[in-house]
């Protein structure tokens, strides 16, 4: 029997005649930015990997040219959320020249469900090859960020877009965010969002579209960066904890990294628990942050749990809350002062 063949959309009006005939103009306080290039959209869906049989999960599709390409690359079905009801008749357009291939959901992706929209026989066990489930999109840049976080934690518990097993993503971000996402130890755009990502993750930035690319153009070029979650990750403490680590570590980012740790401890504990923690994790208190290897971070979370599990109240300690309450008390101190001095 012949093999079925390939699947290609049928002439459609070009992206720009469709932004026009549904009157699409960008919403400029949405950050909207367009791409019109099918040959870029193209490249960014070939860069995904091989989505022969793939069940793809497109989050913002606007106009919809990545979502062509996505149609257009052998896929089983396409599942797209949009939040901008405006883009619907023009998707509703592509679902009918595919037909049985798209989905479209009017929605918000920080709050849609995707566990529960393919199909059961997708799922593969974590320890096994990437389950055929993408995720790809071009979304503005004030959601790519919180959504990433949001589902890195999402790996660390195997659940959302993670309950397939491990889902494999391509992103767009702001050029220096995709940095940061890929930025090796010691390097300028070493932060906290590398340690996030490549703590649980194979991260590659795929490669750079420059602003003039996009309708209208955005102030800053942008990275397409794809996600493989890790069998094992690399540090093997819960989501929550890591986060904090890193991001007191980071809280200093020029000065030694002793400081910054510092800040995980009570003032009043602070110079012995911050010793105690970098010595046993066996870390130079005089590196800088972005000098720190996710394996010192690794070393870092193993001894900061081994003392929250010596000390139960230490995980809830939050610094700027202790130096919010002696404030208030200064402040009620001096009052009290005033008051006795009529
Ligand atoms: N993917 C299209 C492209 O590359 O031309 C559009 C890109 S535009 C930067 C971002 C799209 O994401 C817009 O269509 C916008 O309405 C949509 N969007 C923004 N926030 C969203 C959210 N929270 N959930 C779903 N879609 C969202």
């Amino acid at each position: 029997m012949a093999a079925s063949a390939r699947f290609r959309l049928p002439p459609l009006p070009t992206i720009r005649e469709i932004i026009k005939l549904f009157r699409l103009q960008a919403a400029k306080q949405l950050s909207q930015n367009f791409l019109l290039d099918l040959r870029l959209t193209d490249k960014i869906v070939r860069k995904a990997g091989d989505l022969t049989g793939a069940h793809v999960y497109e989050v913002g599709p606007g106009p919809g040219g990545i979502t062509r390409s996505i149609l257009n690359a052998n896929i089983a079905e396409l599942l797209v959320v949009e939040k901008d009801t405006r883009f619907i008749p023009g998707l509703q357009m592509l679902c009918d020249a595919a037909p049985g291939k798209l989905r479209i959901v009017h929605g918000d992706v920080l709050t849609f469900k995707i566990e529960k929209a393919f199909p059961e026989s997708v799922k593969r066990l974590w320890e096994d090859d990437p389950p055929k489930v993408h995720i790809i999109g071009n979304l503005p840049f004030s959601v790519s960020t919180p959504l990433i976080i949001k589902w890195l934690e999402n790996i660390a518990l195997k659940n959302g877009p993670f309950a397939y097993g491990r889902s494999q993503m391509t992103l767009t971000f702001q050029k220096e965010v995709a940095e940061r996402l890929v930025a090796t130890t010691g390097s300028k755009q070493r932060s906290r969002l590398s340690i996030m990502a490549q703590y649980l993750c194979t991260v590659k930035h795929l490669f750079t579209i420059p602003g003039q690319a996009f309708v209208p153009k955005p102030e800053v070029d942008v990275g397409v960066v794809h996600f493989t979650p890790l069998i094992q990750p690399k540090i093997q403490q819960p989501f929550k904890m890591v986060e904090k680590v890193v991001k007191n570590a980071f809280q200093f980012r020029r000065k030694y990294c002793y400081r910054g740790l510092g800040m995980l401890f009570p003032e009043a504990q602070r110079l012995e628990s911050t010793g105690r923690l970098l010595q046993l994790a066996d870390i130079d208190p005089t590196l800088r942050p972005t000098q720190l290897s996710v394996l010192h971070f690794k070393s870092l979370c193993d001894i900061y749990r081994m003392m929250c599990d010596e000390d139960p109240q230490l995980f809830a300690y939050n610094f700027r809350e202790e130096l919010r309450q002696k404030k208030r008390k200064t402040v009620e101190k001096e009052e009290e002062e005033e008051e006795e001095s009529y």
